[in-house]
């Protein structure tokens, strides 16, 4: 038989290789980084879309003793499959899960009196104190407390923690610009949140951690590490921007390989039109090669006519517009055989692009590429073995 029938698994047709041993060797890596600190894995959003479980478990095991997520949701599915030590969700609106949260043992952020409320009350029929990391909004305009109400939420805090309901375990905040080394905002965020904290011990708060450093701030800032840091993006072997350096000057390998089979393989014509809207024609008689991935799948539509693909050793662009799931690249005049490797992303070394190339040609950036990369691609783990 040499007809290939039905295929075997859906990642015949796609797939997103996650290498979990560049994984672990990041976050030993930027452990190193940051030596004085314990070290948070951000696995929010399926880990920036490379699955969440699978890479909490790899980060743990690499010595990340803090797992971050946006929502509690997030963070009790991680507590659900098992994951030990600490887990610390941020983004909450009113009616949130409160109660499981604190039977989970998850560190809460507080931001405001709303919430303090909300945990309190949870707190009441709980069977032990909820852990409450009080969010200062230092500057990024964002989430946190401001200034002006801190000294409220520090007193109402330390009121219900004198009641038994919840220890303050963190004072926490975010950065706006710390992937621009130099920003004038980042020494003021700094300055701001030391005396935040400080008001906050004064009055007799005792956290177990004060924490402000994402992934640049780790990288580029050793005086913002405090007792942890927050890392994503470096945690996938990405650099949070091209300006401060490639994932290789950081020593950071890039984790995840987005590859896809050749669905078609075909001669045609010069002044043939491809795709929807014919933004692209032949230039001459050429061939044409279809990638069975599209917006859809998370391969930004914004990149059309741009995006890179490496088919047998060469770079080839796409061919017009992407479609809901698939898009065209012009191979020309190549003819590999229908099933052949198109890889859109990887960390580099075969030749490939990177996600930082799609981002630049979708005019993003590679946290964008890597996050939305949907469902549909199956994720492929690999080097799942701890190597020590
Ligand atoms: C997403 C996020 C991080 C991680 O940011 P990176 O730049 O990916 O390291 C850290 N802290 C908070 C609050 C976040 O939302």
């Amino acid at each position: 038989m040499s007809e290939r029938t039905a295929p075997r698994t859906a990642t015949l047709r796609a797939r997103a290789e996650i290498d979990l041993a560049a994984l672990r060797a990041n976050v030993r890596t930027l452990r190193a980084h940051a030596p004085g600190a314990a070290l948070m894995a951000v696995v929010k959003s399926e880990a920036y879309g490379h699955g969440a479980v699978p890479c909490a478990r790899a980060a743990v095991a690499a010595g990340a003793s803090w797992l971050g997520t946006a929502t509690p949701e997030e963070a009790l599915a991680l507590r659900a499959a098992g994951l030990p030590g600490r887990i610390m969700c941020w983004l909450w609106t009113p009616g949130g899960p409160w109660r499981e949260a604190i039977e989970a043992d998850l560190d809460v952020s507080v931001g405001g009196m709303w919430a303090l409320e909300e945990v309190t009350r949870a707190a009441r029929g709980a069977d032990r104190p909820a852990r409450v990391q009080l969010k200062a909004d230092t500057g990024l305009g964002r989430g946190g407390c401001p200034p002006g109400d801190w000294a409220d939420l520090v007193r109402a805090a330390l009121r219900a923690e004198s009641e038994g309901l919840l220890r303050v375990t963190g004072l926490w905040s975010h950065f706006a610009c710390a992937d621009e080394p130099g920003h004038p905002s980042i020494a003021a965020q700094l300055d701001r949140f030391r005396e935040m904290v400080a008001h906050a011990e004064r009055q007799g708060v005792r956290p177990e951690v004060r924490h402000i450093a994402n992934s640049p701030a780790t990288l580029t800032l050793p005086e913002s590490h405090f007792d942890l840091v927050r890392t994503g993006i470096a945690t996938y072997g990405i650099s949070p921007s091209p300006e401060l350096g490639t994932p290789a000057d950081f020593g950071l390998r890039p984790v995840m390989t987005l590859s896809a089979s050749l669905a078609l393989v075909k001669q045609v014509p010069g002044g043939h039109g491809v795709s929807y809207g014919h933004r692209y024609v032949t230039p001459g008689e050429t061939t044409l090669g279809l990638v069975p991935l599209g917006y859809a799948d998370g391969i930004p539509r914004h990149a059309s006519s741009a995006g890179p693909v490496l088919v047998e050793g060469k770079w080839r662009t796409i061919a017009g517009r992407v479609a809901m799931d698939q898009f065209v690249v012009d191979l020309g005049g190549d003819a590999p055989a229908p099933g052949a490797e198109a890889v859109l992303f990887g960390p580099g070394d075969r030749g490939e692009p990177t996600a930082e190339d799609w981002a630049q040609a979708a005019g993003t950036i590679a946290y964008e590429i890597v996050t939305r990369i949907g469902t549909r691609v199956p994720r492929v783990y690999v080097n799942e073995e701890q190597d020590g």
